[in-house]
């Protein structure tokens, strides 16, 4: 029997490690995995070529409506392209993070980008990462995670990331806007990160990906199980 195909749902703050288990989790189950902030930062990416402001909802309404953001597959990894041009490393920088904390926060931004996600998620088989997944874009998502970890492990993991593509970073001030962008995330009016009352809390701190991945895959595989149990 062919199994159940199922939408995934990993929320939690930054640097919890929702990519890195996403896009592992995604692997094994041959399922399609969408990093939902890569699209704030593609959004973000083009307002600041244009200089628009992230509080100008007129200016972002024309924005959005003129992208169009892509995930291809390409040598093993996904890139993100935005009207055809390759982003995938640009949309990473600092300011960029930084940027896409706010314009979240805009709502034609938000409208926007949700419903391209419900659409690309309609198709099943598929694990979306983000903030508000589980509780705004899919809530009757079929498995729901909330991943987090100790705020001083995010901000390594993410002081690593950025060292390791080049970049000179400081680890205090990285782990300063770790700290700053979540707070800025459970915050917002719209759409704000918290934890569903039916996602399964994993914490990610001094745990490895494999196992972490592996513990996903447990819940994952139970939940499919029951799914299949025909009641009739
Ligand atoms: O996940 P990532 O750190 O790339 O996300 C960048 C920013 O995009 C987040 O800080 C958050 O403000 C925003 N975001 C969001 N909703 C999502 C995904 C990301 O508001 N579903």
């Amino acid at each position: 029997m062919e199994k159940k195909r199922l939408i995934i749902a990993i929320d939690g703050p930054s640097g919890a490690g929702k990519s890195t288990v996403g896009r592992a989790l995604a692997k094994r189950l041959g399922y399609l995995y969408m990093d939902t902030g890569a699209m704030y930062r593609a959004v973000s990416l083009k307002a600041e070529e244009k200089g628009i402001e992230p509080w100008d909802e007129p200016a972002l309404s024309r924005l959005v409506s003129s992208i169009h953001i892509a995930f291809v597959a390409r040598d093993e990894e996904t890139r993100i392209l935005c009207n055809g041009e390759d982003i995938t490393e640009a949309i990473r920088s600092p300011e960029i993070s930084r940027l896409a904390s706010d314009i979240s926060k805009s709502r034609v931004v938000r409208k926007a980008l949700v419903g391209m996600q419900k659409e690309m998620g309609k198709k099943k088989g598929v694990i979306l990462d983000g903030r508000d997944i589980g509780t705004v874009v899919f809530p009757d998502a079929d498995v729901k995670f909330y991943l987090d970890a100790d705020p001083e492990e995010r901000g390594r993991r993410r002081y690593r990331e950025l060292f390791e593509k080049g970049m000179e970073v400081d680890f205090k001030k990285t782990l300063q806007e770790v700290i700053e962008r979540d707070r800025n995330d459970m915050n917002r009016s719209l759409s704000p990160l918290k934890r569903a009352h039916d996602a399964v809390l994993i914490d990610s701190t001094n745990r490895s990906v494999e196992e972490v991945v592996e513990e996903m895959y447990r819940v994952v595989v139970e939940k499919r199980r029951w799914s299949e149990v025909d009641y009739r």
